[in-house]
């Protein structure tokens, strides 16, 4: 049997609800140090019990919590990333030590991914880094992966300088800071070496080491005649 509600009495709880709800605001108002105080007191005092029930409520509605959390970042990704870069700011030190720690326990692993990564990407870094430079000097032109790949092979995988097959990397005849053009006109693979020697200054006439290897001449007498190692 549904029980009779009184309409006067519904009327006096809901106005009664309304009235606590105003008082408390206005203590909440008044007292913020009390009210942080009491917490604070009550927390301690029932700090076990709180926080199993919190792993408790965690364990049991964790994809209410995930859903809950992804609305939030997407809606206040801004507060997210001051929130963190504050804690980063205040927790630098311990950050330092860390990433210190986490370096000297792991650095075989640390040394071995970089040497990795760097023999992976560094066609595409190289590439990346003189197509930087061209634009940032403004020389113009244009340089894809795909010629790069094809200016390679017109050199038979070989360093334009020394003929030496090994790893290329992509210099500019005229340097970028010459306003040598960014584009396959201006650039040949080199050997590391080569590259780094020839610094800014004008490179050796690269043309004969080509014209030797389209030739179809062996290594060494590439190297011979050019005057090289
Ligand atoms: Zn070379």
């Amino acid at each position: 049997m549904s029980q009779v509600q009184d309409p006067l009495l519904e009327q006096a709880k809901t106005l009664k609800r309304a009235k606590d709800a105003v008082y408390q605001a206005t203590y909440r108002k008044a007292h913020p140090t009390e009210i942080i105080t009491r917490r604070a007191v009550h927390y301690q005092a029932h700090r076990v019990k709180i926080i199993a029930h919190q792993v408790a409520y965690a364990q049991s509605h964790k994809e209410k919590i995930a859903a809950r959390e992804k609305v939030y970042r997407d809606v206040y990704p801004d507060i997210i990333a001051a929130r963190m870069a504050a804690w980063r700011a205040r927790h630098t030190e311990e950050i330092k030590a860390y990433q210190e720690a986490y370096r000297l326990a792991h650095k075989t692993e640390t040394v071995k991914y970089q040497a990795v990564y760097r023999k992976s990407h560094l066609g595409a870094h190289s590439l990346r880094e003189s197509q930087r430079r061209a634009r940032k000097q403004g020389n113009g032109g244009s340089f894809t992966s795909v010629e790069w790949e094809q200016l390679k092979d017109t050199y038979k995988q070989r360093c334009a300088y020394c003929g030496k097959r090994t790893r290329l990397t992509m210099d500019h005849v005229v340097p970028l800071s010459k306003n040598g053009l960014h584009g396959s006109s201006n650039i040949v693979p080199a050997c590391k070496s080569c590259n780094s020697k020839k610094g800014i200054y004008c490179p050796p006439p690269f043309q004969l080491a080509l014209s030797l290897q389209l030739s179809g001449q062996d290594n060494e007498t590439l190297r011979v005649s050019t005057g090289k190692l």
